[in-house]
């Protein structure tokens, strides 16, 4: 790498900060909320995260690493009291594993840089997918848009 090629890198970016390479380092960059849904695939209660209602324009970033996973566009009123969204922002954000745990069969959703556990999605979504990808809101950050871009 030249040293041309480093100077735009904002240090406050998160996707771009290099990933935490231990669970210790995990344990620092989050909350305990944070780690406990993202590291140890925990779920927090519906009805209860910031973004369960919310209607901002913007990107749902992840809050382990900052990638871009969700789009405002997609996200709808699922019911379920959990962000729910019928589109990931790009097929490549995220990685679908199956999760045989706690006596379901569920796709398991996680990020696709950090690993870090989103939610679940499932074959009861809207059109035009028909899939709902049902998540955390405590593994998501709102990148709101800006005003110029909406208005
Ligand atoms: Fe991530």
């Amino acid at each position: 790498m030249t040293e041309q090629s480093r100077q735009p890198t904002d240090p406050t970016t998160p996707d771009e900060q290099p990933l935490p390479r231990t669970e210790a380092e995990w344990r620092e960059r989050l909350t305990s909320e944070q780690f406990e849904v993202l590291r140890n695939k925990g779920t927090e209660r519906a009805f209860t995260g910031e973004y369960a209602f919310s209607k901002e324009d913007g990107v749902y970033r992840c809050a382990g690493c900052g990638a871009e996973l969700f789009s405002s566009e997609t996200k709808y009123e699922s019911g379920t009291g959990w962000p729910s969204f019928w589109q990931p922002i790009d097929s490549d954000a995220v990685e679908l594993h199956e999760d045989k745990s706690l006596f379901m069969r569920r796709t398991e959703v996680t990020c696709a840089r950090c690993g870090g556990h989103l939610g679940h999605v499932f074959n009861d979504g809207p059109r035009p997918t028909g899939e709902r990808y049902c998540m955390n809101s405590v593994s998501l950050q709102l990148d709101p848009a800006d005003e110029e871009r909406t208005s």
